[in-house]
C-alpha cells in the first residue's frame, strides 16, 4: 500500500532538527516531518509523496501547548484542532481561530491535525491559514543552525512552495494579543457543515482607534493558489469611519484580488460572489462590535 520509508522518532528537538538536517531539496522525497498525519498519510497512501524517511514529531511535547503573556499569544507547532477549542482563554482573543477549530473536519481529525501541519501543507483550503493572516502572525522555523521568525503573510510562494528551506522545521506560531478596541471573525463555507472542504474561508480583524477603522485586515481561503490577503480592500477601510458603501466597495475590492478556479464543488464565479458577500457580512460584524 506504501512506498518504503524509514520512520525516525526523536525524543528531543535537537534530535528532530539533526535528523531532518539531511533533507535535500523538500518536495515530494526525501526527508520530511510527520505530525498528526492526516495529510500525510492520505497522501502517503495515494501516492502523491514519496518520502525516504519521516520524522515522527509524537514525542516533542515542548511544541505542543498555547501560551498566552507578554502580550503575545505562543502556539506550539504541535498544538491540535482540539487544543485550540480546550483552552479557557483563546476564544477571548482569536475567536477567528476558535471559529476554524468547530468547523474543522470531524472529531478524530481535530484531535490529530495540527496548526504546523495545516500550514505546512500549503492547500489554499487550509482552514487555520485566514484566521491566523489575519491576526499577523508570525511562525518560527528552525534548523540545527538555528531559528528565524517569518511573517505568515510571507511564508507562501505559491501553490503548494512555501519559504522553508529543506529541513527546516516550524516549531512555533505567535502574534500579538489583539489591542482592546477590536475583533477578529471567521467564516468557512462549504457544502456540508462538518468534515467538508472549504469553499470560501473569510477572516477578517479590525481595530477601532478614535471611531475610525484603525487597523483591518482580511484573509481570503480557497479562491487564489494561496491563502492571501486582500490588501487593496484593507487600504480602502483603514483610517475611515465604516459606512456600508464603504464596506460594500472594499468587499468588491476584494473580489479583485482574488483568482479562483472551477472546481467539482463550486465555480469559479461562485466563489467570487461568496468572496463579496463574506467580506461585506464580516467586516459589518466586526464594525458592529467595535462601534
Ligand atoms: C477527513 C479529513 C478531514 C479534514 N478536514 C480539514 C478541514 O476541515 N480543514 C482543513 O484545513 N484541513 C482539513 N484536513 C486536512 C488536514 O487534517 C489538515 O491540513 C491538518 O492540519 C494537517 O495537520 P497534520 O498534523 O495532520 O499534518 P501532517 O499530515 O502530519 O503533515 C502535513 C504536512 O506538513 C508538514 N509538517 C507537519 N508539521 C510540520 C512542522 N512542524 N514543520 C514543518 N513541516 C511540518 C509535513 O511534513 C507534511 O508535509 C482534513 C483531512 C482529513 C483526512
Amino acid at each position: 500500500m506504501y512506498a518504503d520509508f524509514d520512520l525516525v522518532i526523536p525524543e528531543t528537538l535537537d534530535e528532530a532538527l539533526e535528523a531532518l538536517a539531511g533533507a535535500v531539496g523538500g518536495g515530494n522525497g526525501g526527508t520530511q516531518p510527520l505530525a498528526g498525519g492526516t495529510n500525510m498519510i492520505v497522501d502517503l497512501r495515494a501516492r502523491r509523496v514519496a518520502p525516504s524517511r519521516l520524522v515522527g514529531l509524537g514525542r516533542l511535547d515542548g511544541l505542543r501547548g498555547i501560551r498566552i503573556a507578554d502580550g503575545r499569544v505562543r502556539m506550539g507547532a504541535r498544538t491540535t484542532m482540539s487544543d485550540i477549542l480546550r483552552h479557557p482563554d483563546l476564544a477571548g482573543h482569536a475567536p477567528s481561530l476558535v471559529d476554524q477549530a468547530r468547523v474543522f473536519g470531524g472529531q478524530m481529525v481535530r484531535n490529530a491535525a495540527t496548526v504546523a501541519g495545516n500550514i505546512c501543507s500549503g492547500s489554499p483550503a487550509a482552514d487555520a491559514v485566514p484566521a491566523l493572516l489575519a491576526l499577523d502572525a508570525e511562525v518560527t522555523l528552525a534548523s540545527p543552525s538555528g531559528t528565524r521568525v517569518v511573517p505568515l503573510s510571507e511564508f507562501f510562494l505559491g501553490y503548494k512552495r512555501d519559504a522553508r528551506a529543506p529541513g527546516e522545521l516550524m516549531t512555533e506560531i505567535a502574534w500579538d494579543i489583539p489591542p482592546a478596541h477590536s475583533s477578529n471573525r471567521f467564516y468557512k463555507l462549504a457544502l456540508r457543515k462538518g468534515d467538508a472542504i472549504t469553499v470560501v474561508g473569510v477572516a477578517v480583524a479590525l481595530a477601532a482607534e478614535d471611531g475610525k477603522c484603525g487597523t483591518a485586515r482580511i484573509a481570503l481561503g480557497a479562491v487564489a493558489p494561496i491563502v492571501k490577503r486582500a490588501t487593496a480592500a484593507e487600504a480602502m477601510l483603514c483610517g475611515q469611519a465604516l459606512t456600508p458603501e464603504l464596506i460594500d466597495a472594499a468587499a468588491r475590492q476584494a473580489v479583485d484580488d482574488v483568482d479562483p478556479i472551477d472546481d467539482i464543488r463550486a465555480s469559479a464565479e461562485y466563489r467570487r460572489h461568496c468572496v463579496h458577500a463574506l467580506t461585506r457580512r464580516l467586516v459589518t460584524q466586526a464594525w458592529e462590535r467595535l462601534t
